[in-house]
């Protein structure tokens, strides 16, 4: 097989930092009017809660939130080589992306509108599985409004970003976890999931062997476990 792994980290190493984003689950609602103020602060209390770890991060979100027109989901920005970001993804098969230096948001891509904290404070990580799945290029196409667009901004503190196997240390402390949209797979793996916790009824393809009941080894070629039930077949 050719592996195309060397030349395109030759390629990265050519190319320069760039803003990336990722959406969390999280939206920063619309509040204006009579009510602005106390619905600022509903929004304030919850996001600073579950985002901010010190004084200078509740200060960029009570910051960004100041600037917030449209609801909007609640995202992080980070500017970053893309050969880190491509090593972080591809070196080796941890669990997790850290990313050291974040930037909180609510931009909204679709107005062209909210803004992007000042500094690059947040430290946030995430399943490898759902960054890949859940992470663009500010410069992207089909992903609306980029930063660079909206503020003609070029300048960004840079964050460090790589991969680790263990929950990273600290969390409650200083490093975020963020949500995302779950990927497919963890789609299926939740129907998969339930259906056998209710039915104790198997599915074909299911390859976690747990959810099946019996499942025996067979010797014929070719090999492997077979289960009776649903016929699902794990070769060796
Ligand atoms: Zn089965």
């Amino acid at each position: 097989e050719h592996d195309t792994s060397t030349p395109i980290k030759d390629l990265l190493k050519n190319t320069r930092d760039q803003l990336f984003f990722i959406n969390t689950i999280d939206n920063a609602n619309q509040f204006e009017g009579a009510s602005y103020e106390k619905e600022y602060s509903k929004q304030f209390k919850k996001l600073q809660k579950k985002y901010a770890r010190t004084e200078a991060q509740k200060k960029e979100i009570a910051y960004v939130l100041r600037e917030q027109f449209y609801e909007s989901p609640v995202s992080f920005y980070f500017y970053a080589s893309p050969l880190d970001v491509f090593n972080a993804i591809h070196d080796n098969q941890d669990k997790y992306i850290v990313i050291k230096g974040a930037y909180f948001s609510t931009i909204d891509r679709g107005q062209g509108s909210n803004w992007l904290g000042n500094e690059g404070i947040f430290d946030i990580f995430l399943l490898k599985e759902n960054f890949i799945e859940n992470f663009f290029l500010d410069s992207a196409k089909g992903t609306g409004y980029g930063w660079k667009e909206i503020a003609g901004q070029t300048d960004y503190n840079e964050a460090g970003i790589y991969s680790e196997n263990k929950k990273p240390k600290g969390i409650k402390q200083e490093i975020i976890e963020i949500e995302t949209e779950i990927t497919e797979a963890q789609k299926r793996e939740a129907i998969l999931d339930k259906k056998w916790r209710e039915t104790k009824i198997c599915t074909f393809g299911d390859m976690n062997f747990k959810r099946h009941e019996n499942a025996p080894y067979r010797n014929e070629y070719p090999c492997g476990n077979k289960c009776e039930k649903c016929g699902t077949f794990w070769i060796d």
